[in-house]
């Protein structure tokens, strides 16, 4: 674009100290970009480029390496993995700190309240199959991820990723549950008997993700679990515990997981990834 026209030094100077209302900081910085001769006019700052832009390429080049990264480089895991998998929602500071409050509030109460420690213990054994289940659903894709766009045009995307990030979000809320149930009072077998239920859920979760979006397939799954347990319930909690949670409940959610798992290895390619 050419023109006659130029920037006067006084609107330049206006620009320089940031002054300018937003229509004619528009027009000026139209201006700009097509007018080399205008753009020389403008005293660079070369200082604050220059520290701008080792700043952004210090970031790029040099990304900050935690203690848990080396310990999973030294396990094998490699880098770009672990890129792709701190990247899972499920595994941001929010969620795992709202993990951690609700796990820690269970423990406080059950430890606070001698007559309702055994209430406390029964939904524990509740909700605690249903923890996985939910960050399962935050693993991969719309609506919990926003830089899904991004991620799901790399060739690492689909039913890999999305297993690998079921894997380690799994992983993480077992292992906090775990902590939280050996701290519980109570039967000491309260602090397992929610294993395979959880892994149940898990499983059944992602084969069911083969046909449905994964957050629609956790919803469906986690409520089936909580109708389950509430018509088990009736109003007795010592009900709960010996029909969802006795040997032979426990013998049922293994081998519906074995096969759930059976399904999710034959449907792996048909993951519903949530494109729209
Ligand atoms: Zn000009």
């Amino acid at each position: 674009m050419t023109t006659d026209w130029h920037l006067d030094p006084g609107l330049l100077t206006q620009y320089g100290s940031g002054v300018l209302e937003p229509s004619r900081l528009m027009a000026v910085e139209a201006h700009l970009s097509a007018c080399a001769p205008c753009r020389a006019l403008i005293p660079a700052d070369e200082a604050w480029l220059a520290d701008s832009w080792s700043a952004v390429f210090d970031d790029i080049h040099a990304p900050r390496i935690g203690p848990v990264q080396r310990l999973l480089a030294r396990a094998g895991l490699p880098e770009h993995r672990f890129r792709l998998l701190t990247a899972t929602p499920a595994l941001r500071w929010s969620w795992l700190l709202a993990t951690a409050t609700v796990l820690t509030l269970a423990v406080a109460a059950a430890w606070l309240g001698s007559d309702s420690t055994q209430l406390v213990g029964h939904a524990f054994l509740v909700l605690a199959p249903i923890l996985p289940v939910v960050a399962v659903s935050g693993a991969y894709g719309p609506p919990a991820d926003p830089m899904h766009e991004i991620t799901g045009t790399t060739p690492a995307a689909g039913p890999a990723l999305v297993l690998w990030r079921a894997v380690s979000v799994i992983g993480v809320a077992v292992v906090m549950a775990a902590v939280a149930a050996a701290l519980l009072p109570g039967p000491g077998w309260y602090a397992v008997a929610w294993l395979l239920p959880a892994l149940l859920l898990c499983t059944g979760t992602l084969a069911l993700a083969t046909l449905l979006s994964l957050p629609v397939a956790a919803g469906v799954l986690g409520g089936l679990w909580l109708t389950g347990v509430l018509s088990a319930a009736g109003t007795s909690g010592e009900l709960i515990v010996a029909s969802m949670f006795g040997p032979t409940a426990q013998l049922a959610y293994l081998l519906a997981a074995a096969l759930a798992a059976a399904v999710l290895i034959l449907r792996r390619r048909r993951f519903d990834l949530g494109e729209s």
